[in-house]
């Protein structure tokens, strides 16, 4: 008789001890491959959980901020090295929760290392500034100190590096932590921060809440211990953040929705371009905030470059992400899956022409799970909704242009601003398209995607509010600066008085 398999329980981290959420509800964590497959079961937290976990990180804040930051730096040294030792584990068990595939998913785990080394080696610098007073016997300088708890919401595309964008450098910078992960990839950020643990991060000083958006996220971002808030998802619910942050002015960073874009020039290397745009397009099955869902192809190369793209799509394998041959995996839901199903009507609808995809696909190894064709809409025009909305699945959309302007405008052309990618050998073209595109990345014969820790990642209008996750600008947004005068002369100084910009000592 077959033994039946119980799911594995998993529970929140508050203050150093795994807990059930109170409320005793749990949420379905399933394999996008295979419904069938349940990973876990993750505590459904509510608003009396969120205020358990940010009392603990308030505690912990009271010590964590004093501990030399070298020596913080040293913890997330031992952790980045528990991650590496792990990193195929940890790799194929983000595959089972999140769908991409493997190759996909080690790179995700490799940007969680990357970044907590980077963030290690902050702690020996942290650098502020000294610089000479205006007065004699007077020293000046400013320095780096931590806002206190910052509260973490996270998305489920990248469900490590991202939880570890964040917590690397708020940690570093000696704030504490509560990250509520996204309710379809809690596994990764278990996985996280129980190596945090292991690497000897004091309790308290990170806590997880699991749960949905609503009852878990928002009681997150409105409880008034959280100093800053850092949130990555769509702009729809990141302008919600933002307007509940807004009257207390908690600090807040937004890292939201994208409408990428390839721009393939009359001289490009059109293999090469190909390439990048099956790769930014394809890759993660569309789902990723770099995703290219736009290709602007010069008149000139147009009908070459199409049929390139649409006989090399035809080929990609879509499956299980476990196996070594798949290039592509499921989307990650049922939900994203119709969208992107909508999606494919509304392009059909507004005349663009369907080249390659085009339908769920279903039976055999794909009849479990959330799997959709890879998809190519070609001779669209710029304005068209799937030229314009963040579809978030493997659909692209390919539309004409007739000169350069033509495809920096329509580059442009959109309320989002992450990533933009443009193919050419011409380095003039280049420059100025660096230059002109309105962008936070740009990318000059390389597709849409890709991050390095150690450079600014994020975008402009719809897509950021002005905030960069990675490098130096993390530590920005996770510190404030306090400037120090120190007088040793041991009396009133004249120039002190006249310069004074807000009065003079008598006001
Ligand atoms: P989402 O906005 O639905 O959810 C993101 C997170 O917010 C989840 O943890 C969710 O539970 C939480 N949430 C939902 N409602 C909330 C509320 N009212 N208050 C607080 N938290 C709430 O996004 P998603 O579907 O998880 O991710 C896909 C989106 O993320 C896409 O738009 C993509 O472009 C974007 N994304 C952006 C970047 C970037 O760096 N710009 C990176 C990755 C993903």
């Amino acid at each position: 008789m077959a033994t039946a398999v119980i799911p594995r329980l998993y529970k929140n981290f508050i203050g150093g001890e795994w807990v059930e959420a109170r409320g005793g509800r749990a949420l379905e964590n399933r394999n996008p491959a295979n419904a069938e497959e349940l990973v876990g079961l993750f505590p459904e937290s509510s608003a009396e959980d969120v205020r358990r976990a940010v009392e603990a990180a308030q505690n912990a804040y009271r010590t964590w901020r004093l501990v030399p930051a070298p020596k913080r730096g040293e913890i997330l040294y031992r952790a980045a090295e528990i991650l590496v030792a792990r990193k195929e584990a940890l790799a194929r068990d983000m595959t089972r929760e999140m769908g991409k595939v493997l190759a996909e998913t080690r790179g995700d785990v490799q940007e969680a290392i990357d970044m907590t080394y980077y963030m290690a080696g902050e702690g020996r610098r942290l650098f502020g500034q000294t610089t000479p007073s205006e007065l004699a016997n007077k020293f000046a300088m400013s320095v780096r100190v931590p806002v206190g708890v910052a509260g973490l919401i996270t998305p489920w595309n990248f469900p490590m590096a991202i939880p570890a964008w964040k917590m690397m450098p708020a940690l570093v910078c000696g704030n504490t932590v509560v990250i509520k992960p996204a309710e379809d990839t809690p596994l990764s950020t278990y996985h996280l921060v129980q190596i945090l643990n292991e690497a000897g991060l004091p309790a308290g000083v990170v806590n997880v809440v699991n749960g949905y958006g609503p009852e878990a996220g928002a009681p997150l971002v409105n409880h008034p211990g959280v100093g800053l808030v850092s949130f990555t998802g769509s702009t729809e619910v990141g302008r919600l953040v933002s307007q509940v942050c807004a009257p207390s002015f908690k600090k807040c960073a937004l890292e939201m929705g994208g409408k990428n874009i390839i721009l393939v020039m009359e001289d490009a290397n059109l293999d090469l371009a190909v390439e990048g745009a099956i790769w930014g397009a394809f890759g993660t099955a569309g789902q990723r905030c770099t995703a290219a869902s736009r290709i602007g192809v010069h008149k000139k190369v147009y009908g070459e470059f199409t049929e390139k793209l649409t006989e090399r799509v035809r080929l990609l394998r879509v499956g299980d992400g476990l196996d070594p041959d798949t290039e592509m995996g499921p989307c990650i839901s049922r939900e994203q899956l119709e969208r992107v199903m909508k999606y494919v009507e509304i392009g059909r609808d507004e005349g663009a022409k369907l080249a390659a995809g085009g339908k769920r696909l279903e039976g055999g190894a794909h009849g479990k799970g959330w799997f959709h064709e890879p998809t190519v809409f070609t001779d669209c025009a710029a304005g068209m909704r799937i030229c314009q909305e963040e579809i978030f699945g493997p659909v692209v959309s390919v539309i004409p242009f007739d000169n350069g302007d033509e495809g920096l405008e329509i580059a442009n052309g959109v309320s989002y601003g992450l990533s933009a990618s443009l193919y050419t050998r011409n380095v003039n073209q280049a420059f100025r398209a660096m230059r002109d595109l309105e962008t936070g990345i740009v990318y000059v014969n390389a597709p849409t995607i890709g991050a390095e820790t150690h450079l600014p990642f994020g975008g402009t209008k719809q897509t950021g509010n002005g905030h960069r996750e990675a490098a130096i600008a993390a530590l920005d947004f996770y510190s404030e600066w306090k400037t120090l005068y120190i007088d040793y002369s041991d009396r009133l100084q004249r120039a002190q008085i006249d310069t004074a910009p807000f009065g003079s000592v008598e006001s």
